[in-house]
């Protein structure tokens, strides 16, 4: 039977809730349906787009190519020892169930990542981070299908390249992949990352906290900021943290004396997105059917009905008041197609 179907409506597969349809669809179970869909599936076809639970794309117009969605499950021990434990998990696994499995068994590396939406498979592609860590931080390996040759190849971290949401998989190997598993290494006798925000503030009170006690208020914080995608249609930060050099992060505190920067190294600094985007008045702010989040301006929210277009529109408003006002350039950190 063909894996393949056709016309299919992406409303369910992501997170913004925009109605448009792609010209070919496929969900696949292990590798060897993989193999099969591309001697299905011309080889020369271009537009294959694989997604895992949409959380971080936006469509702006009907997609012409193949999504392909990979639904491999599994979570598996691969090694343990006294110190450490290495977790493999298929690409179709929920990242936050891996989160809420490390900390259920006290093994830490993960906990400040809790509740970020999404599959393991997507976990590299842009570095997940949150609250001082990244996912490049405790993943041992990637396993990814090659869509050239059919084989899979796996990846250590330094092969992955991970810097500050980015990865080779959105960069110089990109559409080149699937991934298909991703192995995690967890501690025993973790060192807890409780200095970012008020982490460490809400713990007060509590002796020796556990990766449970952080993934409680990791998961507080989180609910109490970010709007539920099954509420209002959204992806998370829709733009980057901008890094600009020292010279620029000086004259902007001398105009701005609150501008939230952070140390990056000696001649760069990070700037707040959020602030910028604020500052500007998008904070809470809506044209139509699309807005900023009230309580978290960087989330760009679809209040009912908006199209992939005027999501995209909004957000090209927003670069350009900000690069008008802070002469910075906003990246988009959503996949836009
Ligand atoms: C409310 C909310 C909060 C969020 N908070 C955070 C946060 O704190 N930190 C953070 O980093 N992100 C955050 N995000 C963004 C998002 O959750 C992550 O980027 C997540 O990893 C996306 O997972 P996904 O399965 O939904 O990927 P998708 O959105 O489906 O895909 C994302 C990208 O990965 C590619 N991809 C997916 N699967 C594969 C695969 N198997 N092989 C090759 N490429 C693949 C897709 O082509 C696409 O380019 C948030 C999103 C929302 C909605």
């Amino acid at each position: 039977m063909s894996l393949l179907r056709r016309n299919v409506s992406l409303q369910p597969y992501h997170t913004f809730g925009v109605d448009v349809q792609t010209a070919y669809y496929a969900e696949v179970l292990n590798p060897t349906e993989l193999r099969d869909l591309f001697s299905e599936y011309p080889e020369d076809a271009e537009d294959i787009l694989v997604l895992g639970d949409g959380s971080n794309v936006l469509f702006t117009s009907p997609f012409e190519g193949l999504i392909i969605r990979p639904l491999l499950h599994g979570i598996t021990i691969e090694k343990e020892t006294d110190q450490y434990l290495i977790l493999r998990a298929g690409a179709g696994e929920k990242w936050d169930d891996v989160v809420q499995w490390a900390v259920n068994r006290n093994l830490g590396g993960a906990e400040n990542l809790s509740l970020i939406p999404g599959t393991v498979s997507a976990s590299p592609i842009q570095n997940i981070g949150a609250y001082g860590v990244e996912v490049g931080q405790v993943i041992e390996e990637v396993e990814a299908f090659s869509i050239q040759t059919g084989d899979l190849v796996c990846f250590s971290p330094e092969e992955c390249g991970f810097s500050y949401r980015n990865s080779i998989f959105k960069g110089s190997e990109k559409g080149k992949y699937i991934i298909t598993a991703v192995s995690y290494r967890f501690e025993k006798n973790p060192e807890l990352h409780l200095d970012y925000g008020d982490i460490r503030q809400r713990l007060e009170g509590i002796d020796n906290p556990t990766p449970a006690d952080v993934r409680r208020v990791v998961s507080d914080i989180r609910t109490s900021k970010l709007p539920d995608p099954a509420i209002l249609g959204n992806a998370g930060s829709f733009f980057k943290n901008p890094i600009i050099s020292l010279g620029h992060a000086e004259k902007l505190r001398q105009q701005y004396p609150d501008i939230p920067l952070y140390y990056i190294s000696e001649t760069e600094r990070k700037i707040s997105a959020a602030w910028m985007i604020q500052q500007c008045g998008w904070r809470g702010k809506r044209i139509g059917k699309v807005g900023t989040y009230e309580k978290q301006p960087l989330v760009l929210v679809n209040y009912g009905g908006a199209t992939g277009a005027e999501i995209f529109e909004t957000a090209q408003i927003i670069q350009w008041e900000v690069e008008h006002q802070f002469e910075v350039a906003l990246d988009i950190e959503v996949n836009v197609f």
